[in-house]
Order: structure tokens, then C-alpha cells, then sequence
């Protein structure tokens, strides 16, 4: 059996080369670079794609990294043990004309096409009440919030915390310090699987795409890895973690990560909040041992922007009395990627969310649909079922009272009419009644059953009215910010 060994110091996580060809092989069982390669040339392919890796690690993490480099390469790489040529990382400074590597690219394809099963797993509900609703809020961050092209939609996610130890100043989600911690102790394990075929029975096999964490770091739970277990063993598929504590027990994170990938998981992330966190993983983990973990450099020297969300907004809030100013909620953004349920394990709280910029209103960058609290998984199910009747309707009802969202610019269009922010236009056009639909709508004063009799007079069908305002509804334009 190959083993990867570590380029730079003994201790390695080690897993065999097999094992990352299968992993490999799920995210993409069509990949011709994969298939061609012998069980060596995947070991050395993997050990020059995650020198590479470092190298960008590096460099985005540290300014002072990229000056030196562009003094001096050779000298640089050396100094900081890379095995790179320049050959390798053209690419980044020249992207015209210099391409990735191949297996750099073919693996970044792959850990990508994975990741983006999780996300279209996500989306794929058999409760077809939860994914209309859910397309209308992908339809809805869509145009209302920025960077919301890239906010993610994932069903559930569970806290087994309360609150986090880590405290980060930025943290998006104020998560507040770390109370107590939902253990796996025989009652605890039981409610867990319970709620796990709850999700399952509810959601479908789209609850898979979940996580555990949120306002939390999962490693502040030390059963953490038993609940992922059941988590894969319920739902069929090992969770992704993001922990801002790589480094709090190096043994236990690569134990993580080890079984992380025999169970299938291609990517993990560590937040990494210091440069000087930065350099201690690195010295501490080898390229290898972290080819399947993504780190998301929140350092101040990575220039990676925060959103105005949770704790930043309250240093911003802060700042801005100061300067007698209020915060400006254009760019506020979000750190919040569920939609679905956000369930605490330890005050056995639940909550129905979506994304949406941070404001006053909703200053952790999610709006609250629905909350609760539950003492067993039944009552959780009472919950999650009025939830989704309340809020997940399929098509518009005759008695819902239509306006379209505040944040919307209407502009009337020869054939039709379209809903604008600064990030998206909703076009609707082409249809005889389209125009003058738009205009009745525009008050916000009318039932669907006052619409459709209205047309109705006219002589046109309630059918193909009622279908252009479920188009509409589809793409999430009608306000439906909880009033709660
Ligand atoms: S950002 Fe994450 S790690 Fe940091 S305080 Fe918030 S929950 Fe904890």
C-alpha cells in the first residue's frame, strides 16, 4: 500500500493512497487524469498539488509572503520549505498565459464538483413544500443580498454547543461565549438519532446536506466525531466541518480529518483567524495532511473582507456613534448559509431562517420565520411540520395579499415590467396581461382573488393570471420578510 509521507517532517496523517483515489472517484468517476494515473503517479501528483496549495496559503495569508516572492523566488520558497518551481504558480500572477497545472486544477474540479453535490443535495428535497420555499429563497438572496450569488442554502444545521470558545471579534453570528455542552451520553445519543430520522423523514435524503455548527466551533464538543458518526451512519453523509481550533488538539484534528475522508468528505475548512495560527498549522500539518481542507484566511493580513454581521456589526455600530454616523447596511452582507432549521441541542431550541443582509432588524444576517423549543423529537416534528405549513406553500393562496419586496425597483418595459436591485434584475415580459399585471400589483393592496376577478371583468383566465404570479412568486419577488 502507498502511503503519502510527509515532505517535510515525520509525522503525517497517512492515509493510503487508495483511499484518496475512491474519495477522488466519488467526487467525479469520470476523471479522465484520475483513470490515467498508477497509484504512484497519484502520490506524487497529490504531493505537488498541495505544495502548490501552500504556496496560495501562503501568499494570501501573508502580504509580507508576496513581497518576497517577488523579490526573490528561489530564495523565498527555500526559506519557507516549499517544494515549487515557478513554472508551477505562474498561473497566479499571469493567468493569460499560464495555466495550472493539470492535477492542480483536475483536483480543485473534483474537491468543487463535490462540493457542489452537497449543495444541489440541498436542493433536491423530497418535501416539496421546503424546496419551492427554498428556491424562492435562493431566488430572494439572489437580488437582495450582496455577494448573494454565493451564499448557500443548506437545510439544517445543529449546534451541540452553546455558544463558542473561540470568541473571534468578526464572529457573524454573535455567537456568545461557551456555555455548556450537549455531551453524548446514552439519553443525549438517543434524542440525536431520533432527530436525525426526523430530518430525514421530513427533508428527505436533502437533510444529508446539513452540518453541525453554527454559532459554535464543533471541536469545543468532544464527542463531536460520535455525533458526525450517526450523522453519516442516518443521513448517509459525513458532515463538513469549519473549526476555528485546528490546532487546539493536532492529534484528535487529524483523527478528524482521517475519518472525514473514509467517510467521503472531500473538504473541510479551518478558519484561521491570526497569521501566527497560520504558521503554527503549517508547521504543524504537513501539505499532505491538509489536501482535503480548505482554510478560510479571516487573519487581518489576508485582506479577506467580513461581513457587517454579529459581532462586526457591533464594532462598526460602536464606530459609527463615535463618528455621530449611522452604518451604511448597503454592503452589510452575511456570514448565515441555512435555510431551514437552525436547531440548539443543548436548550433544545429551534428556529426556521434564511439569509438576508445584516440590519438592525436582523443584525445576524438571517431573518427568523418561526421559533420554538422542543423536549423530545416529536415535538420537534409538531414544530418543524407548522413551520412548513405556514411558510412553505407551494403556489400563491386566493386570500394572500401580494406586494412586491421594498428593496425592488419597479420599471414599467413596453411588453412587461422588471424588478431591480443593484445586483439583479427580474424580468417579466412577453405576455399580453404581463404589463398591466405589474401595474396592479405595484400598490400592494390586493388579494390574489381581487387580482384574478379584476382580470376576470376583462375576460381573461384566472389560469394564466394565477400562473404569471406564481412565476413571480417562484422567483421570490412578493415581500415575505416574517413580521414576528
Ligand atoms: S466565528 Fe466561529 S469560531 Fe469564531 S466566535 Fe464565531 S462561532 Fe466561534
Amino acid at each position: 500500500m502507498n502511503k503519502i509521507s510527509a515532505l517535510t517532517k515525520p509525522k503525517t496523517i497517512e492515509i493510503d493512497i487508495s483511499r484518496i483515489r475512491y474519495v477522488l472517484e466519488q467526487g467525479n468517476r469520470e476523471s479522465h487524469w484520475l483513470k490515467k494515473l498508477s497509484d504512484q503517479q497519484l502520490t506524487q501528483e497529490i504531493l505537488k498539488i498541495t505544495q502548490i496549495k501552500r504556496f496560495i496559503e501562503k501568499g494570501q495569508g501573508d502580504l509580507s509572503f508576496r513581497a518576497k516572492i517577488l523579490s526573490n523566488f528561489d530564495a523565498t520558497v527555500k526559506a519557507f520549505n516549499l517544494d515549487v518551481c515557478s513554472d508551477d504558480v505562474e498561473f497566479l500572477w499571469n493567468p493569460r498565459s499560464a495555466k495550472p497545472p493539470q492535477g492542480y486544477q483536475e483536483f480543485n474540479d473534483i474537491q468543487s464538483q463535490w462540493a457542489q453535490s452537497i449543495i444541489n443535495l440541498a436542493g433536491s428535497s423530497s418535501n416539496l413544500r421546503y424546496r419551492a420555499w427554498r428556491k424562492r429563497q435562493v431566488a430572494r438572496c439572489k437580488s437582495q443580498v450582496f455577494q448573494g450569488d454565493e451564499t448557500q442554502h443548506f437545510p439544517v444545521s445543529f449546534e451541540l454547543n452553546k455558544g463558542c470558545s473561540v470568541g473571534c471579534w468578526f464572529c457573524g453570528v454573535a455567537a456568545p461565549s461557551l456555555g455548556d455542552i450537549f455531551l453524548y451520553t446514552a439519553e443525549n445519543a438517543q434524542l440525536w438519532q431520533e432527530i436525525l430520522v426526523l430530518m430525514k423523514q421530513t427533508l428527505g435524503d436533502a437533510a444529508g446536506a446539513g452540518f453541525c455548527y453554527c454559532a459554535t466551533d464543533p471541536l469545543d464538543n468532544p464527542d463531536y466525531e460520535k455525533f458526525l458518526t450517526d450523522f453519516h451512519a442516518i443521513l448517509g453523509v459525513f458532515p463538513q466541518t469549519t473549526t476555528a481550533q485546528p490546532l487546539k488538539d493536532p492529534e484528535r484534528t487529524r483523527s478528524l480529518l482521517k475519518l472525514s475522508l473514509e467517510k467521503g468528505c472531500l473538504l473541510n475548512r479551518f478558519s484561521i483567524i491570526s497569521l501566527k495560527l497560520l504558521e503554527r498549522l503549517h508547521a504543524e500539518f504537513t501539505p499532505e495532511d491538509l489536501a482535503f481542507v480548505g482554510l478560510v484566511l479571516q487573519n487581518p493580513e489576508s485582506g479577506l473582507p467580513k461581513s457587517i454581521s454579529g459581532k462586526a456589526r457591533e464594532r462598526a455600530q460602536r464606530q459609527a456613534e463615535k463618528e455621530d454616523k449611522a452604518i451604511n447596511d448597503d454592503h452589510s452582507g452575511t456570514t448565515a448559509c441555512v435555510t431551514g432549521f437552525l436547531i440548539n441541542m443543548v436548550d433544545q431550541s429551534v428556529k426556521l431562517i434564511s439569509p438576508c443582509n445584516a440590519s438592525d432588524r436582523w443584525p445576524l444576517g438571517y431573518q427568523i420565520y418561526a421559533q420554538g423549543t422542543f423536549s423530545n423529537a416529536a415535538d420537534l416534528g409538531l414544530f418543524m411540520s407548522a413551520a412548513i405549513d405556514q411558510y412553505m406553500q407551494i403556489e400563491v393562496k386566493d386570500s394572500d395579499r401580494l406586494r412586491f419586496r421594498p428593496d425592488l425597483q419597479y420599471e414599467s418595459l413596453s411588453d412587461g415590467f422588471q424588478l431591480s436591485t443593484r445586483f439583479f434584475k427580474h424580468k417579466f415580459r412577453h405576455a399580453d396581461h404581463i404589463k398591466q399585471l405589474g401595474e396592479i400589483l405595484l400598490p400592494g393592496n390586493k388579494t390574489v382573488a381581487e387580482i384574478l376577478h379584476l382580470f376576470n371583468i376583462c375576460g381573461v383566465p384566472s389560469g394564466q393570471i394565477r400562473k404569471s404570479i406564481n412565476l413571480m412568486f417562484s422567483q421570490g419577488v412578493f415581500d415575505d420578510e416574517p413580521i414576528t
